[in-house]
């Protein structure tokens, strides 16, 4: 029986490069039922917001690709891509970056090869702000410089916008169980847990106490056996956790981590890091690797799961059929693993690494110089990944 997925082409870009990855994710042999759902900037202009229908469809289907949606910045709507994944609950936003022969990288003796799983949904994305001007604005600053905690917001009350930052324990307990069910299935040696604690002893110190708290429970190896002195397992996970005895549990604070990640991203295996750390890290890992181009990812909740490259909808090569479709193809081989189509799955990835290594029928932006006349468009290196199918 064929699976039934969400297709969201999106907007810009997207529709070309969720065409080139259907037509490779068909190649693998994998029967699948594609339930279409427009839902870019036009549609979303035009309606409002995101239509139920796709919120329906993903909710029935349980499993999306979407094409990137463009969110135009300090005005309009709210980005699409937070809303769906709020709405949906995926909690968890799970990005790979791995080295492919053939890519070019500043990297190429040192073999990057690591996952980056985010917090979805919580901190300063959890879009509770507040404007300059507003007068809620001025009556949240005169609330908190009326509680006696010593802090004031001292700018103006006209002139100063506000952005909460909220982080919980069981939002920070379930990324983290994530990450640790997700090495153990893996076969990963480290996970790092990120963030800024030093600075930010209410979240960010929250943050950390709930990771060591879930590492304890999972019986990981700490890499500064100290951190573990006087933790516990963390309760909620009696009979939940796995056994991560083999894996190492670290700690980074963030701007360290982007340090080390630059001079030695070799270190570095699974890296667990709330929203807005992990947003601005999964770039700088693609970056590692070759860039947006070749850089996938999923948001993966309890009941549904979005898989989407990292980059987004390119718009100034709207309709050019010129951008790189790898990394959704490579979304598209996650989404194969997620269903249980593993053999699928390491086809396509085989595929795709075998067509960029030859180094012939790929988009400009994997040749040597971006203006090479040889490199070929989105559509023609997903039909030279096609034919690379039928041979593996
Ligand atoms: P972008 O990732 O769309 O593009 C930045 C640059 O990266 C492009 O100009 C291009 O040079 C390169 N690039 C991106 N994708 C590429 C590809 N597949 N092949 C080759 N080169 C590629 O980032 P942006 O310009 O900051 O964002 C454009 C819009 O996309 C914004 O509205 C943003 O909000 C939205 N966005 C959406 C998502 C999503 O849907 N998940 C993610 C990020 C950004």
């Amino acid at each position: 029986m064929a699976y039934k997925v969400t297709l969201i082409p999106g907007d810009g870009t997207g529709p070309e490069i969720a065409e080139a990855t259907r037509k490779c994710i068909d190649a693998t042999g994998v029967k699948i039922d594609w339930d279409v759902q427009e839902c870019g900037i036009e549609v979303i202009e035009a309606e409002g917001s995101i239509p139920d229908r796709v919120f329906k469809s993903i909710k029935a289907n349980k499993v999306a690709i979407k094409g990137p949606i463009t969110t135009p910045i300090g005005k309009g709507f709210r980005s699409v891509n937070v809303h769906l994944r709020q709405e949906l609950g995926l909690y968890a936003c799970v990005r790979p970056c791995k080295q492919y022969k053939g890519v070019r990288t500043f990297y190429e003796n040192s073999k990057v090869d690591l996952v980056l799983v985010r917090e979805n949904t919580e901190d300063l994305y959890a879009g509770v702000e507040f404007k300059a001007g507003e007068p809620k604005t001025a009556d949240l600053i005169n609330f908190i410089n009326g509680i006696a905690t010593g802090k004031k917001i001292n700018t103006g009350l006209a002139t100063t916008g506000v952005s909460i930052k909220p982080m919980s324990y069981e939002g920070t307990r379930d990324i983290a169980k994530y990450a640790f069910d997700y090495a153990i299935a893996n076969k990963r040696s480290t996970i790092s847990s990120v963030c800024k604690a030093n600075i930010m002893k209410f979240t960010d110190g929250l943050w950390y106490d709930e990771t060591r708290a879930v590492a304890v429970a999972y019986k990981a190896k700490f890499e500064q056996p100290e951190l573990a002195q006087g933790v516990t397992a963390d309760p909620a996970l009696a009979g939940k956790a796995g056994d991560a005895s083999g894996i190492i549990y670290t700690e980074r604070l963030i701007d360290n981590m982007c340090m080390q990640l630059v001079q030695k991203p070799e270190l570095y295996d699974v890296i667990v890091t709330s929203n807005l750390y992990g947003d601005i890290l999964s770039d700088l890992c693609a970056g590692l690797v070759g860039g947006l181009g070749v850089a996938p990812g999923s948001n993966i909740g309890t009941e549904a799961a979005i898989f989407e490259a990292t980059h987004g909808s390119a718009p100034k090569y709207k309709g050019q059929n010129k951008v790189n479709p790898t990394a959704l193809i490579l979304s598209g081989k996650m989404m194969l693993d997620y269903i249980g189509e593993h053999d699928a799955a390491n086809r396509l990835d085989a595929a795709v690494a075998a067509v960029i290594a030859e180094g012939k029928d790929v988009t400009y932006d994997m040749k040597p110089d971006r203006n090479d006349p040889t490199a070929v468009g989105t559509q023609e290196m997903a039909a030279a990944i096609c034919a690379k199918l039928k041979k593996i």
